[in-house]
């Protein structure tokens, strides 16, 4: 089976590991600080604080922006549940804005109608590794002085104006085995403003900066020495990883742009595509990826529903219609594009493609 996902962990991120055990500091020590320096360096962010998913990262981020009760904040309901998830664990309302039919991210130009009195974010999605219209988003967020959160656990190290994601607002990115880079679980909040990172790694412990001296209501959402020193490792991997996600997309897009059932993925002009996912939009979806299943060739559906749909968004009184998303949950289909695929298997996915909209 060509697999949908596959983290590449070698021998040298078992060493690190090893060598961590060994240390016999395994909790948040200094292996946590070295990659969160590497981490500032590879995204142009100031600061950076290492937390224990991509989850806690977006939490964190809206509490150190004091963002909670009474206060709303603008997202995409294309993406997964954690997005929205994370507005509200905070008791502030996440508000949906639909999403452009090209990119799947957040459209800028139904923001607007959305602002309150009310709004104190935009957090954008950088969905499948491709950066959100940031340079309207930016400018809508100075003229209504919001903060922008953005959620970039699929899109490590992709850029937009020449400017890293993660580092026009506040960003959060996770470090889970599916995602461009791991640490088996992990997250990490990115910002240029200090007063954000020392927030943000006070709640992460406890609300603590001195030991047991408690300031603000906390938790413990740390990442340990063991994970950061894997995410060292895959660190200094991750321009080949991603060099390599951008291949194997030029080679799926070259052979899949003649047939007429699919519409490639694209990527929009000043931006660069990391490709956490190859996501065709497929003529009958369904019957594509039974198809190439039968074939040993795995895809996913991400996302089948919009998060405003979902049962338990409904329960809370969402009864939104967003129409490209709604119309996109039903046609997207991800592609297997991680770097672990051989020439052979970028093949096969093109010519099971070809066979199946020939005979459809
Ligand atoms: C993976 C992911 C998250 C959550 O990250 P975890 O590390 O799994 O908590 C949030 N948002 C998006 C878009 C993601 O893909």
């Amino acid at each position: 089976m060509i697999q949908i996902a596959k983290p590449l962990l070698g021998k040298e991120e078992i060493d690190a590991v090893t060598e961590v055990l060994n240390s016999g500091m395994i909790a948040q020590g200094p292996k946590v600080e070295e990659f969160e320096l590497a981490f500032s360096e590879y995204t142009g962010c100031d600061y950076t604080a290492a937390v224990n998913s991509g989850t806690a990262a977006l939490y964190i981020a809206l509490l150190a922006h004091g963002i909670g009760k009474e206060d709303e904040v603008i997202t995409s309901p294309f993406s997964f549940i954690a997005t929205a998830n994370s507005i509200l664990y905070t008791g502030a309302k996440p508000v949906f804005v639909d999403i452009e039919l090209d990119t799947f991210n957040i459209d800028p130009e139904r923001i607007k109608e959305k602002i309150t009195s009310k709004t104190r974010a935009i957090m954008p999605v950088h969905l499948y590794g491709h950066p959100a219209d940031m340079k309207a988003i930016m400018e809508i967020a100075e003229d209504n002085k919001l903060f922008v959160i953005e959620d970039a656990c699929q899109s490590h190290g992709a850029d937009c104006l020449g400017k890293r994601v993660g580092s026009f607002g506040t960003g959060a990115f996770s470090f889970y085995p599916t995602k461009n880079m791991t640490t088996g679980e992990g997250g990490m909040l990115t910002t240029d403003k200090k007063e954000i990172a020392e927030k943000a790694k006070m709640i992460r412990a406890h609300g603590s900066k001195v030991r047991y001296l408690h300031e603000m209501l906390g938790f413990n959402l740390r990442m340990t020495d063991i994970a950061a020193a894997i995410g060292i490792v895959q660190l200094g991997k991750l321009e080949k990883f991603t060099k390599n996600r951008q291949i194997n997309a030029g080679i799926l897009s070259d052979g899949l742009k003649e047939i007429s059932g699919l519409v490639p993925p694209v990527t929009a002009e000043g931006c660069s595509h990391v490709f956490h996912q190859y996501t065709v939009r497929a003529k009958n979806r369904d019957k594509f990826a039974a198809f190439l299943k039968k074939k040993e060739i795995d895809t996913g559906i991400y996302y089948p529903i919009p998060i405003h749909r979902q049962p338990f968004y409904r329960d809370l009184g969402y009864k939104d219609f967003l129409p490209v998303s709604e119309k996109t949950v039903e046609e997207v289909l991800s592609l297997p594009v991680h770097p672990g695929l051989s020439r052979d298997d970028l093949q096969k996915i093109v010519e099971a493609s070809k066979e199946f909209y020939a005979k459809d």
